[in-house]
């Protein structure tokens, strides 16, 4: 990738990270959505205001493109020759801005998933979701096993206590 873009092109170009509705995104809402799962988009008061929240998980979802957000090792993430410290300099901070966004989320008893645009090619998307299908599983299993057990309800106060004769549970 050369940098040969005008001032504006750069503009607009730049301006695009803080788009919503990308396509690495919607192909990440379409999957979840085909598969039973629903959520919120850019919820404000989430911090970091993650592209797609599940609350009933309590899971932030955040489909980063590899070249902003700056995907470790990843050949669509590579800093064009010219600028090179611009590019360097501007991926950092994005980088340093999403791992600020994930700690505070984190603090607050969020799950952070983070899904890879690189990741959601036509080969690979099946598979990537459904690791995030296991993560979102073994979120909720931690959430469940947390949940205080109810000590009684109403209708069990008028209901007699239960007795079984004999101690054959073992058989
Ligand atoms: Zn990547």
């Amino acid at each position: 990738m050369t940098d040969t873009m005008t001032p504006d092109q750069r503009h607009i170009c730049m301006s695009h990270i803080h788009s919503r509705d990308t396509k690495p995104e919607l192909k990440v809402r379409k999957w979840l959505w085909s598969h039973g799962y629903r959520y919120r988009l850019n919820v404000k008061s989430v911090p970091g205001r993650p592209d797609i929240v599940m609350r009933p998980y309590r899971t932030a979802i955040f489909v980063n493109g590899c070249f902003w957000h700056g995907h470790e090792d990843c050949r669509k993430a590579r800093i064009p020759k010219s600028n090179i410290d611009f590019w360097e300099a501007k991926i950092d901070r994005n980088r340093r801005r999403d791992q600020e966004n994930y700690r505070l989320l984190q603090e607050n008893g969020w799950q952070v998933i983070v899904i890879w645009e690189c990741q959601l090619t036509p080969t690979l998307i099946d598979h990537t979701m459904r690791e995030v299908e296991l993560l979102l599983n073994e979120n909720m299993l931690s959430l469940y096993r947390h949940k205080p057990i109810p000590y009684s309800t109403e209708e069990e106060g008028h209901l007699p206590m239960a007795a079984e004769d004999g101690n054959d549970w073992k058989r």
